[in-house]
């Protein structure tokens, strides 16, 4: 079969491997489409702690299972599914609590298996074991069910800040998370929904597919002071941060009302995990900050859902398809920013 194999940093090369035969407890899946992820730029660049080279790199998939072992008789050839990429073990501490996105020793597919960027892909037995591993509605395509890793990430995070009625929530960050968190505010209940940006492309990308009450050039304007005044000088409910940079995090904390919550959803450079914080206004306010990093097998089930029922309309996130030979072109058009999310198909 043909597999973009990265063998080291920035050496990725397609490659004709053995096809996989799967073993006791593995599905086989002819990989329909693989969604670009940023983590994949940064793994292109700067590799992975969980990944060992050569490796096929690509998390956010689906496709056609092909064949299952002997003992699997859950799934059959020819179901479309959608692999939730972050393996839980099914028993730590965090497992028995059923908050397996914080399970103890999380692997993952893309990661530490093979993934996506290829044609056919094994999901292995700890996988199929603890419901990675999702069927696809008849109305959901193969494209948007790639998407529903995001969407499971941002469900988790929602979640864990407990967006919901007659919330303001404010999304620093509009790429295609920030987009997505505006969406899912506003299926679970949020009146208004602010998006802010230091990009203009960005906010105007973001302009056309969301519908957001306000948008935030935070760069030409003073984003706090427009949240303020958008909640009678309370501040948002919410303030969730789709991107990776301090300064919007200490804005956040300057802009969510008393009681309110902050969700630190984008991680930090690693050089740069350090921000200024007034820990007073966290006194003061009796506010919360929350972190997110990833999901749990039943959110990416909980995305599909909300796509298959129209509730999530995730198609026009899809801005670009590139074939799987063009794997290289595709993660440095990603790298542009200029596109929300590229599919790659075999
Ligand atoms: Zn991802
Ligand atoms: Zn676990």
């Amino acid at each position: 079969m043909k597999a973009a194999l990265l063998e080291d940093i920035e050496k990725l090369r397609i490659a004709e491997i053995d096809t996989p035969k799967p073993q006791m407890g593995e599905v086989l899946i002819k990989v329909k489409a693989c969604a670009v992820c940023g983590t994949d730029i940064k793994i292109f660049h700067h590799g992975h702690r969980l990944i060992t080279f050569p490796r096929v790199t690509g998390h956010e998939v689906t496709g056609e299972i092909m064949d299952v072992a002997q003992d699997v008789s859950k799934y059959k050839s020819g179901d479309r599914v959608a692999v939730a990429p972050a393996v839980p073990c099914g028993d730590c501490y965090y497992c028995h609590l059923e908050r397996q996105a914080m399970c103890e020793n999380l692997q993952a597919i893309g990661y530490f298996w093979n993934g996506g960027f290829a044609e056919y892909m094994i999901v292995p037995k700890i996988a199929v074991d603890n419901g990675c591993v999702n069927i696809l509605p008849d109305n959901v395509s193969f494209e948007e069910g790639a998407l529903a890793e995001p969407l499971a990430c941002v469900i988790n995070g929602q979640e864990l800040s407990n967006v919901g009625m007659c919330d303001t929530v404010v999304i620093i960050g509009t790429g295609p998370m920030g987009c997505l968190h505006a969406e899912l505010a506003r299926a679970r209940g949020a009146t208004k929904t602010v998006m802010i940006e230091v990009s203009e492309e960005r906010l105007d990308a973001a302009k056309k597919a969301v519908n957001a009450d306000l948008f935030i050039n935070s760069r030409e304007q003073d984003s706090i002071k427009l949240v303020k005044e958008l909640t009678q000088g309370r501040g948002a409910d919410k303030v969730i941060v789709a991107c990776g940079v301090g300064k919007a995090q200490q804005d956040a904390i300057e802009m969510v009302a008393n009681l309110g919550n902050v969700n630190f959803f984008g991680g930090l450079p690693k050089d740069k995990p350090f921000i200024q914080l007034d820990s007073n206004i966290i006194h003061y306010k009796e506010c919360s900050i929350t972190g997110t990093h990833g999901s749990s097998p039943c959110h990416n089930q909980t995305a599909i859902d909300l796509i298959a029922s129209g509730k999530i309309k995730i198609k026009k996130y899809i801005t670009k398809e590139f074939k799987l030979d063009d794997l290289a072109e595709a993660i440095a058009r990603a790298e542009t920013g200029k596109e929300m999310k590229i599919i790659v198909k075999p």
